[in-house]
């Protein structure tokens, strides 16, 4: 039930772009005790806290200076409610279990309905705060609740699906709740019965020459492969997956930029969202840009994917997070300068530089 908490902490191996922040002051909570007693320590040392998970959505561009409070809270619970409707469970998962793990799991326990976002990095409870989404799945999708501890006064709470607000990447956590509350938990509504969902272009095309009946198995499969052939693995490749959101504008302005870029050729793709709007694939941006393993100092853009950028942690003398900030502000302008569109960054950067 002791809690350590450490000074001066080495952040690098605790974030997938491998930036090596230190954290004045670092703890690893397992259970609700310790974090009773982290957020005590905190508030008695004036200290801000910072929840942590796998670190695969950050970008430390500084020191921190407050608790940095490595969520570790395990556990899996099938949740006995009376109005879960037939064909379906509902699913409780502490925040420090791993996401892709989960997802394996639940497969493994005949609980489908998140096969499509198989493989994706990080904890249970940081995949609400931006809404994680894949192959035509987000977690709104499948969230019931989420208990959270608002980091102030200590208290436990509880938010339904449509209090957390969630969106495109984005969530009540993100907007209100900023830096207010830690998730201890999220329960999921899954199906007892397979759900097969290939809407998702690209998913739909690798099992076209398939006779035979698709598993939620197999579903599971085919996004680990397509997502391996397509995104570097931070283990080998530091990287945060896609850097920049795909900016959402009105048709109009689509239908706009199509006539204007006729001819340079550029076929803008773009995808038609409720309220008719255009989501327009913001690697396809980057890339028309020419940014494509374009390099500057120790980060890149990655030469296959021109949405991620990577930190090659080859410069010694560089500072690696401006490496990668400034590479992002870069590509913000060339793309807000052709196309007047603002790309707008993906993950949570910390500090400034
Ligand atoms: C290779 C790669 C591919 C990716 N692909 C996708 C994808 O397809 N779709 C997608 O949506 N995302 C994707 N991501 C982004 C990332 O995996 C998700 O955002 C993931 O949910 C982050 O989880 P984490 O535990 O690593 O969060 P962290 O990076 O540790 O934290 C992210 C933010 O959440 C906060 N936080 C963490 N845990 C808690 C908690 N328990 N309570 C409150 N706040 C918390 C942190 O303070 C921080 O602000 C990808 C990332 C990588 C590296």
């Amino acid at each position: 039930m002791n809690l350590t908490i450490e000074t001066n902490k080495c952040l690098q191996a605790y974030n997938s772009l491998a930036l090596a922040a230190t954290a004045s002051h670092f703890c690893c909570v397992s259970n609700y005790q310790q974090l009773e007693k982290a957020l005590a320590f905190a508030k008695s040392n004036n200290l801000s806290v910072m929840p942590l998970g796998a670190g695969s959505n950050l970008v430390l561009a500084s020191d921190v200076e407050g608790l940095v409070v490595y969520v570790d809270l395990l556990g899996v619970m099938v949740t006995e409610e009376t109005d879960i409707p037939e064909g379906h469970v509902d699913v409780t998962f502490c925040a420090g279990e791993d996401w892709h793990e989960m997802v394996l799991y639940s497969l493994k326990r005949g609980w489908y309905g998140l096969e499509n976002l198989s493989l994706i990095p990080g904890n249970m409870g940081a995949a609400a705060i931006q809404n994680i989404g894949a192959y035509g799945v987000e977690l709104s999708d499948l969230l019931v609740s989420l208990k959270a501890v608002d980091l102030e006064s200590g208290e436990l709470f509880t938010l339904t699906n449509h209090e957390c607000q969630f969106s495109y990447r984005d969530s009540v956590f993100k907007q209100s709740l900023k830096d207010k509350c830690l998730i201890t938990e999220v329960t999921l509504r899954l199906s007892t019965s397979p759900v097969i969902n290939l809407a998702y272009p690209a998913l739909k095309g690798y099992f076209l020459d398939r006779q035979e009946p698709l598993t939620a198995t197999m579903v599971s499969e085919a996004v680990c492969s397509i997502r391996r052939s397509k995104l570097p693995d931070p283990k080998e490749l530091a990287n945060v997956g896609s850097f920049f959101k795909n900016p959402v504008i009105p048709a109009t302005k689509f239908i706009e930029l199509q006539g204007k870029h006729l001819d340079d050729g550029a076929d803008i793709p773009g995808y038609e969202q409720d309220g008719g709007a255009v989501k327009v694939p913001a690697g396809w941006l980057v890339e028309h840009c020419q940014f494509k393993g374009v390099r500057h100092g120790s980060a890149g853009v990655h030469k296959h994917q021109a949405l991620v950028l990577v930190n090659y942690n080859d410069c010694p003398a560089s500072n690696n997070a401006k490496d990668i900030l400034d590479l992002a502000a870069t590509i913000q302008k060339k793309v807000f300068a052709d196309f007047g569109i603002d790309l707008e960054i993906e993950p949570r950067v910390y500090g400034f530089i």
